[in-house]
């Protein structure tokens, strides 16, 4: 299956990502953890896209849009992929479809998680990240254990709050129109994104599963 996430920043849609993944047998396509990887490695795209990140704006579509074509074509992405942040523009969403066409492997569902702006902003500043294990604590609802040295947590800099009410507004701005356009296409399924994981998990899957069999 070949899927789409659509969302805000802190919608959820890594974590599900993630599972969806695993559940469907579909190669984790995540625009954001690339960049970052490439960010930590100081390549030229890090470079490049390193100023972009830092102040929630977006990265030019050409860049990402040469990341996405390369990754699609990779071994594992051959039996069904999840993109995970991609496509957030206009442009990207018609150069994801034209490269799809071009590979006969249309769009199966593109999965829109909907959560109001405050739940994200609460959640996205109070996210604290641990390196050196890859956990991922919150402040208020998932509090790092008593006995881990605080200064090895990290506040990404794009989860500062004015950083993630502009990734809202570019959000709002440039994302947002994709849902019409994906609606129209009768690829939409809207998935309430205020919950528990496993609840979240819940709809997301029985999104997939009607799409499957209609
Ligand atoms: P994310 O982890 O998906 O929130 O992405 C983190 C940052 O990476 C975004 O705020 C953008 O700066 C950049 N980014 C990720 N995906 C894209 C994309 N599809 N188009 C442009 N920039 C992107």
């Amino acid at each position: 299956m070949r899927i789409v996430l659509i969302g805000p920043p802190g919608a959820g849609k890594g974590t599900q990502a993630k599972r969806l993944c695993e559940a469907y047998n579909m190669a984790h396509i995540a625009t954001g953890d690339i960049l970052r990887a490439n960010v930590r490695n100081e390549t030229d795209l890090g470079k490049l896209a390193k100023s972009y990140m830092d102040a929630g704006e977006l990265v030019p579509d050409q860049v990402v849009i040469d990341m996405v074509d390369a990754r699609i074509a990779e071994p594992d992405a051959q039996d069904g992929f999840c993109l995970d942040g991609f496509p957030r523009t206009a442009t990207q969403a018609e150069a994801l479809q034209e490269l799809l066409t071009e590979r006969d492997k249309p769009l199966h569902r593109v999965l829109q998680f909907v959560i109001d702006d405050e739940r994200v902003v609460h959640r996205l500043s109070g996210r604290r990240v641990h390196p050196p294990t890859g956990a991922i604590y919150h402040i208020d609802f998932n509090p790092p254990p008593a006995d881990l040295d605080a200064w090895t947590l990290v506040h990404r800099e794009d989860d500062h709050e004015d950083v993630v009410r502009n990734r809202l507004e570019v959000f709002h701005k440039q994302t947002a129109p994709l849902i019409g356009w994906y609606e129209e296409r009768g690829l939409l399924s809207k998935i309430d994104a205020d919950g528990e994981m496993e609840e979240v998990f819940g709809r997301a899957r029985e999104a997939l599963d009607a799409a499957a069999d209609a």
